[in-house]
């Protein structure tokens, strides 16, 4: 994986792992009101995968589970740099 992409994004090898990333990306960050990167997609400079903060969001931000998983985990991590 290199991060050579002309859009200085960070790139993912595919969209499963973008995904996981963003999903990631969101426990680690309180996002409010469309703030942060809402998808991924594939790049046609560099051929990997990035996150984007514009469109539509992407269907795993939007499955109950994943947001209810996004919500245990975050509160996890709260609890953990509380600690720390
Ligand atoms: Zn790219």
């Amino acid at each position: 994986m290199s991060d050579k992409c002309i859009s200085g994004k960070k790139c993912f090898e595919s969209e499963e792992l973008a995904e996981e990333a963003l999903i990631q990306n969101h426990i680690r960050n309180n996002y409010r009101g469309g703030e942060g990167p809402v998808n991924v997609y594939q790049c046609d400079n560099c051929g990997y995968w990035h996150f984007t903060s514009k469109g539509d969001k992407s269907e795993k931000l939007r499955d109950p589970e994943v947001l209810e998983f996004i919500e245990r985990e975050r509160r996890a991590f709260d609890w953990e740099r509380k600690l720390r």
